[in-house]
């Protein structure tokens, strides 16, 4: 498991901040985030950044169980998967 690596905050010309991370981070199977994903950013006491998820698991329409979140697409669609074998997106 890597976990570490150097990131880059960079501010753009439309005025929103980009917080780039490193590959090495990203990369890892333990990252707990999907391509697109929305997150929730926090800024803590101690000036560090909570990164958390807003939704992971979905109820399956299917057989009731528990869906994980597989992909968010670039306009916030989520793509979920259960364990038995249904997929859904909202
Ligand atoms: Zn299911």
């Amino acid at each position: 498991m890597a976990g570490k690596g150097r990131g880059r905050i960079r501010k753009r010309s439309d005025g929103k901040w980009m917080l780039y991370l490193p590959t090495a981070v990203c990369d890892d199977t333990h990252f707990p985030f999907t391509r697109n994903e929305q997150v929730k950013v926090t800024l803590q006491e101690d000036k560090s950044l909570r990164v958390e998820s807003f939704t992971k698991f979905d109820d399956c329409p299917n057989c009731h169980g528990q869906g994980e979140l597989q992909e968010t697409d670039i306009r916030g669609v989520a793509e979920y998967k259960c364990k038995c074998g249904e997929e859904w997106r909202k």
